[in-house]
């Protein structure tokens, strides 16, 4: 998720703005938006990267009992 595509396209799009979200990113695609700008106001000033990466999704599958 970039953040500064999401805001221009809420500025450009009138219509979708995922829509258009979709567009910028394709449009962009050969020079992306730096780091910092992806993260917006993720950007960690201290690590230099995007705050997000660090919230890591919960996914602890529980180990299972299986016949061994
Ligand atoms: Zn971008």
């Amino acid at each position: 998720m970039c953040e500064k595509c999401w805001a221009d396209a809420y500025q450009w799009g009138y219509g979708d703005q995922a829509e258009e979200y979709q567009r910028l990113l394709l449009d962009r695609k050969a020079r992306p938006c730096t780091p910092r700008e992806q993260a917006g106001q993720w950007w960690d000033e201290d690590k230099q990267r995007d705050s997000r990466q660090d919230m890591k999704p919960e996914s602890s599958a529980p180990e299972g009992e299986g016949a061994g």
